[in-house]
């Protein structure tokens, strides 16, 4: 755990206090009340004590605070959900531009869009556009914040229908590294807008996103069916050969984890190693049931939950799970198949779980995010069929950097040359984000960089290292 505390301010004490006359949210300090809470992120494995927590209100508060970073000269990190695993989204003696106050969401249900402040969660935004019956692609936990999530691709329960969340992007606004307010989208800034698709958040800090909207619900067919670890190989067979038929409006994955006690798991399989395939169905509900019935005639069922749930609820169904405060590391490896090899190392890394909260979760891509072309979002690597991301949990720091050690020792064994997704990164490694995108992606993305911020001063992220 990281808790280094700043001696001393980097910004001398009359610049702040005219930075904070000047903000119309709130600027908090190091120890004034509400610090603590203000900056915590949702992964516990990262305690940082920023110089000071810009709490924005809109745009022209977040003017202010780049402008501040930059001439001051002082290190910026900026939070939109606050669920970065490498901890991104805090720091140590810098400035924290704090987004999590910007939530206003309108729907336009007529052209079926809504335009959403970069402070939003998935909860947030699924509530409001579920009132009129529509949604875009949402993380699978409800907390997650939309910024982080959309800026670096954005996978969920939707995408196989509906594309990833970036895919459903029309516009961005955003605060670029000069302190200027641009708009980007297909007319406007359109290399720009290309680059957020995918690109984290190294070009600038988004303050309002507007997304295309689908029609969704209110109940999708949705839940999760749980198998006996022993039938791993027998399993993960038979959901390659499921998903290979399975329609766009399914999305599925395969969790191998441990049975949390649940009511509707035995309690005899409590604390054990189990399988879960989980899965939503987004199309007509009268095929649902056969449209999900191959992936829930897998193996021995120990318990089917598979239900018509109103589709907010099933997007907030998996949050008791994911508590925030306790240590996590992610780590990811793109399948272009599921070949034999990557199925033994699945099944073998199961069997090796360093602990109770540590799960491999195998996500089936395909479909609409399959269809968008490479070149089209920097979100590239669109030939991937799957996506594995191996989670390393623990409460505390106890024991946690051999659960890292094991997470990174799973995707090395799935092939040391495999792609990465930047959502799914768990540390800040340069090496990683340029198995994130093609060379030219990557070449393109440096060309971007090199234009809008080559001072990097959005460093805190997946980054994209400027060579002017
Ligand atoms: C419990 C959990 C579940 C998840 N589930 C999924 C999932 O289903 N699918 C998926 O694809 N990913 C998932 N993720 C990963 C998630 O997409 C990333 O962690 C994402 O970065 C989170 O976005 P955020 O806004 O909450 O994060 P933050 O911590 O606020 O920010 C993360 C990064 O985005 C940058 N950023 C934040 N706001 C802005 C902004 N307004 N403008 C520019 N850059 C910004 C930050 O600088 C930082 O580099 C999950 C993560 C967690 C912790």
């Amino acid at each position: 755990m990281t808790t280094t505390q700043t001696a001393s301010s980097p910004i001398g004490s009359a610049t702040l206090a005219e930075f904070t006359a000047g903000l119309r949210g709130s600027a908090v300090l190091p120890g004034e009340p509400g610090y603590d809470q203000a900056r915590s992120i949702w992964n516990g494995a990262h305690d940082r004590h920023p110089a000071v927590i810009a709490q924005c209100a809109g745009v022209a508060d977040v003017m202010r605070t780049v402008d501040l970073a930059r001439s001051e000269g002082v290190p910026l990190a900026v939070r939109g959900g606050g669920h970065s695993i490498p901890g991104f989204s805090t720091i140590d003696g810098g400035i924290l531009l704090d987004l999590s106050q910007m939530t206003g969401i309108e729907v336009n249900p007529d052209d079926r869009t809504v335009t959403a402040q970069a402070g939003c969660t998935w909860k947030d935004l699924d509530a409001e556009t579920q009132q009129f019956g529509l949604a875009v692609t949402g993380g699978l936990v409800s907390s997650t914040g939309i910024a982080g999530f959309t800026t670096g691709g954005g996978i969920g329960w939707l995408m196989r229908k509906h594309g990833l969340a970036c895919d459903n992007l029309i516009r961005a606004d955003l605060v670029t590294a000069d302190g200027q307010f641009v708009r980007a989208s297909a007319d406007e800034n359109a290399e720009l807008f290309w680059g957020l698709r995918g690109g984290g958040g190294n070009f600038g800090v988004v303050t309002s996103f507007e997304f295309q909207l689908h029609e969704v619900g209110p109940t999708v067919l949705s839940g999760l069916v749980f198998y006996p670890a022993q039938e791993a190989e027998q399993v993960l067979a038979g959901y390659r050969a499921a998903c290979a038929a399975a329609p766009d409006e399914l999305t599925t994955l395969v969790n191998l984890t441990t049975a949390p006690p649940v009511p509707f798991l035995p309690e005899s399989v409590h604390g054990t190693r189990i399988i879960g395939v989980g899965g939503c169905w987004s199309g007509d509900p009268d095929a649902g049931e056969a449209a999900t019935a191959p992936f829930r005639a897998l193996g021995t069922v120990i318990s089917d939950v598979f239900a018509a749930n109103p589709y907010a609820g099933w997007q907030q169904a998996l949050d008791p799970l994911w508590p925030r405060g306790i240590h996590n590391y992610f780590r990811s490896a793109f399948l272009p198949a599921l070949d034999d090899r990557a199925l033994r190392v699945l099944a073998e890394s199961f069997a090796t779980l360093p602990g109770p909260l540590a799960e491999i979760h195998l996500q089936h891509l395909g479909g609409a995010v399959g269809r968008v072309g490479a070149q089209d979002t920097a979100y590239a690597l669109r030939d991937q069929e799957f996506i594995v991301n191996v989670i390393a949990r623990t409460p505390d720091a106890n024991g946690f950097e051999q659960a890292t050690d094991w997470a990174r020792g799973v995707t090395t064994a799935l092939g040391p040359d495999a792609r990465a997704y930047v959502n799914f990164t768990g540390e800040s490694d340069p090496a990683l984000v340029l198995a994130s995108y093609p060379p030219q992606t990557h070449r393109r993305l440096v060309e971007l960089k090199n234009r809008y911020d080559p001072t990097n001063l959005f460093r805190l992220n997946q980054n994209i290292v400027p060579t002017v």
